[in-house]
Order: C-alpha cells, then sequence, then structure tokens
C-alpha cells in the first residue's frame, strides 16, 4: 500500500504514519526527519537543507525530489510505504507522480488530515522531540511522565527550532499557499481522502482505518 499524508505542519501527519507504520508493516518516511538527520550528520545535504529549514522556508524541488527518489528505491519500500511532509508543493506532486507512473508503482491514497488553523499553532508550540531517540511529545495531549526527559529512553526533550511562533505562521503561510493545490490534484485523480484530523490519537487514527479498510 502507498499512501501519502496531507495537511498542515502540526496536523498529527507523523503521529498518524508511526501507528500505520506498526499496523501495515510498511515504512513510514518523512522528509522532515531525513533532512533534520541530515542537519545533524553534518553532512553536505544537511549544510544545504539547514539554509531553508532554519528560517521555516521549503527546500527547493529539485533536492527533496531526489532524496525521495533514493528512498524509494530502497528494498524495505517493495511493500509499500506511508509518506509524510511529501509531495508539498504542485511541482512535487507532478515530478512525483511522473516518477511513480515510471515506476509502475500507483498510489492508492492521498490522507488528508483536517484541522483547524487555531490547533495547529497550538499543537505546534506544545511540540517536543526527544534529542535521542525522535519520540515526539506534546505538552498538553500527551505529555512525557517526567519533565523534559523522554519516556521510552530518558533522552532530553527539546524544542524543534522551527516551532517558534513566527516559523509557525511561516511555514503555515506556505501551506495555504502552496500545498493546497495538491489536494485538487488528488481529488481530480480519484485519490483523496479527507479525514478529520482533531480528537485523540485513537479517534483519528479509527477514521484513517476505515477509510485504507476498501483499498
Ligand atoms: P516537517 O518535519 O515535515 O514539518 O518538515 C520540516 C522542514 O523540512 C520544512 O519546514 C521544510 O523546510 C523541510 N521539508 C520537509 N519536507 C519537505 C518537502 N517535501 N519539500 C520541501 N521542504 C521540505
Amino acid at each position: 500500500m502507498r499512501v501519502v499524508m496531507l495537511g498542515p505542519p502540526g496536523a498529527g501527519k507523523g503521529t498518524q504514519a508511526k501507528c500505520l507504520e506498526k499496523e501495515y508493516h510498511i515504512p513510514h518516511i518523512s522528509t522532515g526527519e531525513i533532512l533534520r538527520q541530515a542537519i545533524s550528520n553534518g553532512s553536505h545535504l544537511g549544510k544545504e537543507a539547514a539554509r531553508y529549514m532554519n528560517r521555516g522556508c521549503l527546500v527547493p524541488d529539485p533536492l527533496i525530489l531526489d532524496i525521495v527518489h533514493q528512498r524509494l528505491l530502497q528494498p524495505d519500500c517493495v511493500p509499500g510505504y506511508i509518506l509524510d511532509g511529501f509531495p508539498r508543493t504542485l511541482g512535487q506532486v507532478r515530478r512525483f507522480d511522473t516518477l511513480l507512473e515510471e515506476m509502475e508503482q500507483p498510489l492508492n491514497a492521498a490522507v488528508s488530515l483536517e484541522v483547524r488553523l487555531d490547533m495547529f499553532v497550538k499543537r505546534l508550540s506544545a511540540r517536543r522531540v526527544c534529542s535521542n531517540c525522535g519520540s515526539v511529545y506534546n505538552l498538553s495531549s500527551t505529555p512525557p511522565k517526567q519533565e523534559g526527559a523522554c519516556d521510552s529512553c530518558g533522552g532530553q526533550l527539546t524544542q524543534r527550532s522551527d516551532d517558534v511562533e513566527e516559523t509557525i505562521q511561516m511555514r503555515f503561510e506556505i501551506y495555504r499557499h502552496e500545498t493546497f493545490d495538491i489536494k485538487n490534484f488528488y481529488i481530480a485523480k480519484g485519490l483523496l481522502r479527507e479525514i478529520d484530523g482533531e480528537g485523540t490519537i485513537e479517534e483519528v487514527y479509527k477514521r484513517i482505518v476505515q477509510h485504507l479498510k476498501d483499498l
């Protein structure tokens, strides 16, 4: 099963993709995560990406398309995958569509998580990530047992540098301008599944699985 997760930053794409990864035994591929990893490794890709990410801007399409292409060629992607954070521009969606045609791997669904604007600012400001294992917490809905420490590994919880208010607003503006058309693209292809992204993690997850059941 090949699925892309759509929705504004903080809609819960990563959290839901992780749940789907466990259920369907296919990898969750987060382009943001790949880029953050590259930054912490100090690689050439990381240095290039950091110039855009620190300002809340999207990294250029050719860079991201190359990353996704290379990742999809890995053997664990043969049974399928859940893409999170990609495609994010109309250019990416078109090139991705062509790539999938060339690979003869049609997409099964584009799951769009719908959340209200005020919800996503609230969620992103409260998000904390373990600097060691990458586990994600929300200070209001899923706080760690001990303040500032990861439940799984005890690592230090940090706030992503792009989860601060002015960068959040910039990221939402980018979403509004560039990502909106993507939904229309997938509507035309009959692949869009719009899902109410509000409620608990379990409630949203049940709605997604219900939609994917028929694929
Ligand atoms: P995310 O973790 O998905 O919120 O992504 C964090 C940041 O990584 C974004 O604000 C962008 O700077 C960059 N990024 C991730 N995915 C993409 C993409 N598909 N296209 C361009 N930039 C991306």
